[in-house]
Order: structure tokens, then C-alpha cells, then sequence
């Protein structure tokens, strides 16, 4: 009785079509469902997504769960989580590439998830980290914890004067530190983020952990520019 006001009220609709959704539907309708892009990547063992970072940072395994394409269906799915508020999708994506990669040879031995972190300033703006659910529905896959006391963003205005013009130059770009390095030390980590486009955001994530004791990265991610 309850269930059926609350649907009459705030009813259940596909996060990518806005069509109502059946009982048995939950986050996206079944026709949207088959209609998301999957890339397989993971499960065909494509280097597709390590190939994008080939000469700029070592990764072990790399992979996205969907293709984006501009106007396309993922990129309708990646503005309500990013900007309407609707977190869940997270929740859907992580579970459902969760469960494909925890019977992979390849992700045997992860033994933390990190998602790139955001800036405190754009948390508390947003709420939430877009990637936080994401990254949770993984690790409970995995049977691990996500991680999120290592990596952090830093602001880099305060320090820019003392800086040289490249490194000014650079401060455009998304600055990303470490703390309780000791913490990932002979550790296989799962990086994870939204979308892969250049892979800027991933490198600069990457190379800083890369910092720590004998550390392996792998990356998987809600999607990838193609
Ligand atoms: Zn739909």
C-alpha cells in the first residue's frame, strides 16, 4: 500500500528514457537495457583502453563498461548522474561491471578500489562524488573495500606563484596527491572513474599512486569516448 503511494507520487522511471518502469525494472527499463553499448572489453580481453595509455603510464588491465557517443543514450545516463542527482546510476553500472569482472582471471587479485577523487569544493557543491557508488558496487563484487583515504584533489591556486610558467600552465589541468602512501604498498589497485576520454584525469591518478612500493594499477570505468 505504502509502495504503491510512493509510486503514484514519485514514480519509478527509466534513468534513460523517462519511460515508467515495470515491477520488475529497476534503474533502467528492459529496452534500454539491451540498447546500452557495451564494449566487452574486459571480457573479450581487448587492449582498447590500455592502448590509450601506451607510453604514459603502466597499467595491468584496463576496461570500460560502455561505449559513449555524443547525443548517444550513455551520455543521457552519465548527465542525470552527474548533474540531476541521480547517484543510483552509479549503483546499477558498478554492480553490473562488478559482476562481470569478479569471474575474470585478469581481476583476481585486486586488492583495493580507488575512484578518482573530486575536490572537497565540488563535493560539497554536488553532493556527491559520482564515483563513490560506482566504485563501492565493484569492491562488494570483489569482495574488498573501496579506499578512499589515498588519493585525494588538491587545489593548486594558493601555490601558483611559486611556480614556473610550464608548471602555471599546468595548474589548468586537474592536480591529484597522495596520502597514506603505506597504505597501497605491494598492492594491485582497480583505479576507477567515469568516462575515459583523453585519459588525462586516469594518468595523473595513476602516476601518483605509482609512487608507492611495488604497485600494480588496473583501471575500469562507467565508459569511453570512442
Ligand atoms: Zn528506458
Amino acid at each position: 500500500m505504502f509502495q504503491n503511494l510512493v509510486n503514484i507520487f514519485f514514480p519509478k522511471v527509466c534513468l534513460s528514457c523517462n519511460n515508467g518502469l515495470a515491477d520488475n525494472e529497476i534503474y533502467v527499463c528492459t529496452n534500454c537495457r539491451h540498447n546500452l553499448p557495451v564494449t566487452n572489453y574486459h571480457l573479450e580481453k581487448s587492449d582498447q583502453v590500455k592502448k590509450v595509455f601506451y607510453g604514459r603510464v603502466k597499467l595491468e588491465n584496463a576496461t570500460a563498461l560502455l561505449r559513449f557517443q555524443k547525443k548517444g543514450i550513455v551520455q543521457h545516463l552519465m548527465h542525470n548522474l552527474k548533474y540531476k542527482g541521480h547517484e543510483e546510476i552509479g549503483t546499477f553500472l558498478g554492480a553490473w561491471l562488478g559482476e562481470e569482472l569478479k569471474n575474470l582471471y585478469d581481476y583476481r587479485d585486486i586488492d583495493l578500489v580507488i575512484p578518482v577523487p573530486l575536490h572537497k569544493r565540488k563535493l560539497r557543491k554536488r553532493g556527491y562524488n559520482q564515483v563513490a557508488l560506482f566504485s563501492e558496487e565493484i569492491a562488494k563484487s570483489l569482495n574488498i573495500k573501496p579506499t578512499e583515504s589515498v588519493l585525494i584533489k588538491v587545489n593548486d591556486t594558493t601555490s601558483q606563484v611559486n611556480k614556473s610558467r610550464l608548471s602555471r600552465w599546468n595548474t589548468s589541468k586537474e592536480i591529484f596527491a597522495t596520502q597514506n602512501l603505506e597504505l597501497i604498498h605491494n598492492k594491485h589497485i582497480l583505479l576507477v572513474d567515469d568516462i575515459i576520454t583523453t585519459g588525462a584525469t586516469i594518468e595523473a591518478c595513476a602516476n601518483q599512486l605509482l609512487q608507492a612500493k611495488n604497485v600494480k594499477i588496473s583501471i575500469a570505468t562507467m565508459a569511453m569516448v570512442e
